[in-house]
């Protein structure tokens, strides 16, 4: 219990069963209180769906949870990760736009279960379907179903082989391009911060763009940053006027992320990420 108790108050990046984590959104906010989260931001991929059950469990624990999205884009630049603060879960023409992509990302998994079986892992996609409990479909419900009929030695080691961008079973994501994915949260009253960084091809480049479309943060503090990725951040952020934010990206899937509220994230993050809201 004692190495539960040690996170820090903030997390504003964070995975359950509605997207490709591993928990179902109340037993992701119980673990946030053990690790003493008092902020959390529910960020599932393109869904919204665990929202009200992880605000009810946070009005129980006394964690107020923040409502999020990440929305994945893959092109040119790289793994551009959006992810938009602040956007209600009652908005029809919001969760009209993230059934489409979840639609893709649905589309793309199956044709990734097609690839895979003809590259001799017979997996498949009512597997595949039973692992994701209805949540939005990713890669790491592949790489379960790849784990537990022994495809690969464990769950990361999938990322690495198999389900790598290299590999012949890989499908690449189609959607939005990572203005568009500004855009979209701009246009529904959220607040925009790119995350993880890192993962961008050209970041001093397409960050003027993506600000110019309406940026507001970016993910300087995050688990797997070196303090001079770390640097780089908050001077990009000083130059383009944007929020430092940061999270922990828990999936509670393997390794992959840290726990939640193990990366420090400032106090006053919050009040100006509320600051950056567009008058409705
Ligand atoms: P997808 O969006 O379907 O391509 O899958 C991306 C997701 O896969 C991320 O959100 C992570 O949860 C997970 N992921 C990506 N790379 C790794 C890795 N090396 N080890 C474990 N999980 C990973
Ligand atoms: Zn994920
Ligand atoms: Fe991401
Ligand atoms: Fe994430």
């Amino acid at each position: 219990m004692d190495s539960l108790s040690i996170g820090y108050p903030i997390d504003l990046h964070a995975h359950s069963l509605r997207s490709d984590g591993a928990l179902p959104p109340a037993d992701l906010v119980t673990r946030a209180t053990a690790r003493s989260v008092r902020i959390l931001a529910l960020s599932d991929h393109d869904t919204l769906a665990g929202v009200a059950e992880a605000v009810a469990a946070g009005a129980e624990l006394g964690v107020r949870v923040i409502a999020a999205t990440e929305l994945n884009t893959e092109s040119e630049w790289g793994d551009a990760h959006v992810l938009g603060y602040f956007i209600d879960p009652a908005d029809a023409a919001l969760e009209e736009r993230l059934r489409w992509l979840r639609t893709k990302r649905a589309r793309r998994i199956e044709l990734m279960v097609e690839r895979l079986n003809q590259l001799g892992y017979a997996i498949s996609l009512e597997r595949v379907l039973e692992i994701a409990q209805g949540g939005a479909l990713g890669r790491p419900h592949l790489a379960e179903a790849l784990l537990e009929k022994g495809y690969v030695p464990s769950y990361e080691g999938a990322f690495d082989t198999i389900l790598a961008k290299s590999s012949p079973a890989y499908v690449a994501r189609v959607g939005l391009t990572p203005l568009e994915a500004v855009e979209l949260v701009r246009t529904h009253g959220g607040v925009p911060s790119l995350a993880h960084p890192g993962t961008v091809v050209g970041l001093e480049a397409l960050l003027p763009k993506m600000v110019a479309a309406g940026l507001a943060g970016i993910e300087a503090y995050y688990g797997e940053h070196s303090p001079e990725m770390t640097e780089r951040c908050l001077t990009l952020a000083r130059a383009h006027d944007l929020v430092p934010t940061g999270g922990s990206d828990f999936h509670g899937r393997g390794e992959h992320g840290v726990d939640l509220g193990a990366v420090f994230v400032p106090p006053e993050t919050i009040e100006m990420l509320e600051s950056r809201r567009e008058p409705a």
